[in-house]
């Protein structure tokens, strides 16, 4: 069996008040004692996930113990992990001593990867860390910048401080020149076209390979949902109204492909050759681990069209105390995926990428065409010019409309598959 890795680290220095990431903020001693115990706990869980899907189908292990059965356990013999990624939260706080053990512990269960890729934030990044990171074989750190101007940080309370950044970039391009990737937000308060402008020179200067501009996105339950009196922290209040933010982003875009950066997703560009290939895998539907509190896999079944999803719990505590009793650390919520409900997820993923869905992957997978489940909705959009002549795919502006596309194509694929 395939499958890419993906390993959630809950920790972070603060709360961003956008952020719905699951992570938590421990202080002082306690912050040492829980991510010592929760890299212990990780390797554990490593341990036992990668085995359990390394061996699925091949019976009971050494202890009598079957694996459940179901897609995976009909699929193969080994594991291939092309892509690993250790994101959260901020892999950063660990420090070098934190990766060390992680690393030291993890690399040894892992076959060779093609893509390995580290998150770190400019506050808890330095030198040390890098050079652990290159020392165990990473090959993308991915950098949350967001942005270099103060009162837009301060308004969301970005973690970290912002005159940081230029010193942290300069590091990382010195470790992984051209093999970084850098996040910028737009539509934050405060925030002009020309600040925006400023932020992507600014960033480029340090050559990244790669960018991933994001439009702001009030997510329900972060702090920025509440109305600004009942965000309990002092804040500018105020987002800039939807058209100014969309010329925001529309303004960092042409920025970027101006500057030689190729958009290959909604919110992705890159250098040629530099695209991040562990989220790609992800938007094609490519089957994957994750380890860690809130973190979830999914495996297909390429001779079904059916799958399996699971996701942990979001609790840190729960999620060691699991590992140390041997119960799955993994365990949280198990989902069976249908051929309905996965065509409709292939499609929400792969028309964000400028390719489209892999279609070769997506006939294996469900016995037809993606044009033939969706014919009428695409003749439409590529009249109006929305949707690629040549291949099955939105085009770049077709992009911008990819909510009512996925509407259109969710309501044609669903009369189809009655
Ligand atoms: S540092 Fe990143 S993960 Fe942590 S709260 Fe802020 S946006 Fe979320």
């Amino acid at each position: 069996m395939e499958a890419s890795l993906y390993i959630h680290i809950p920790f972070c220095a603060g709360a961003c008040d956008y952020c719905d990431f699951y992570s938590t903020a421990p202080r002082g001693r306690r912050r040492d004692r829980l991510t010592g115990a929760f890299i212990e706990a990780l390797l554990l869980d490593a341990e036992k996930t990668l085995a359990r899907f390394a061996r699925a189908g091949n019976g009971p292990d050494r202890q009598g113990r079957r694996f459940p059965e179901g897609p995976v356990s009909r699929t193969g013999l080994f594991l291939r992990v092309p892509t690993l990624y250790i994101g959260g939260g901020t892999p950063s706080l660990l420090g070098a001593a934190g990766m060390t053990r992680l690393l030291g512990g993890l690399m040894p269960m892992l076959p060779p990867l093609r893509e390995f890729t580290v998150e770190a934030n400019p506050e808890s990044l330095d030198e040390a860390f890098l050079r652990t990171c290159r020392d165990f074989g990473v090959t993308r750190i991915s950098l949350g910048v967001q942005t270099f101007h103060e009162p837009s940080r301060r308004s969301v309370h970005r973690v970290g401080d912002g005159s940081l950044l230029p010193e942290k970039l300069a590091l990382t391009a010195e470790y992984y020149g051209g093999s970084f990737s850098a996040d910028l937000i737009t539509g934050l308060p405060c925030q002009t076209e020309a600040l925006v402008l400023e932020d992507i020179e600014r960033l480029l200067a340090f050559n990244p390979g790669h960018v991933s501009l994001y439009a702001l996105t009030v997510e329900e339950g972060t702090p920025l949902s509440l109305p600004p009196l009942r965000r309990g922290k002092s804040s500018v209040p105020f987002l800039p109204d939807g058209e100014t933010a969309d010329r925001l982003w529309l303004a960092g875009r042409d920025a970027l492909e101006q500057a030689g950066y190729d958009q290959y997703e909604v919110s992705n560009f890159s250098l040629p050759g530099k695209q991040s290939v562990h989220n790609i895998r992800y938007w094609r539907m490519k089957n994957w681990l994750g380890l860690g509190p809130a973190a979830s896999g999914t495996i297909i079944d390429d001779a079904s069209g059916t799958g399996r999803r699971y996701t942990a719990a979001a609790d840190v505590d729960a999620y060691i105390a699991a590992a140390k009793t041997g119960s799955p650390a993994g365990s949280g919520l198990t989902e069976e995926l249908d051929s309905a409900t996965l065509i409709k997820e292939s499609f929400l993923m792969g028309f964000r990428c400028i390719e489209g869905p892999d279609r070769d992957l997506f006939r294996r997978r469900f016995s037809r065409d993606v044009e033939e489940l969706i014919p009428i909705t695409l003749e439409a959009w590529r009249r109006r010019g929305l949707a690629a002549a040549e291949k099955t795919a939105l085009t770049r502006e077709g992009l911008l409309w990819l909510d009512p596309f996925l509407l259109d194509a969710f309501k044609e694929a669903e009369s189809q598959l009655k």
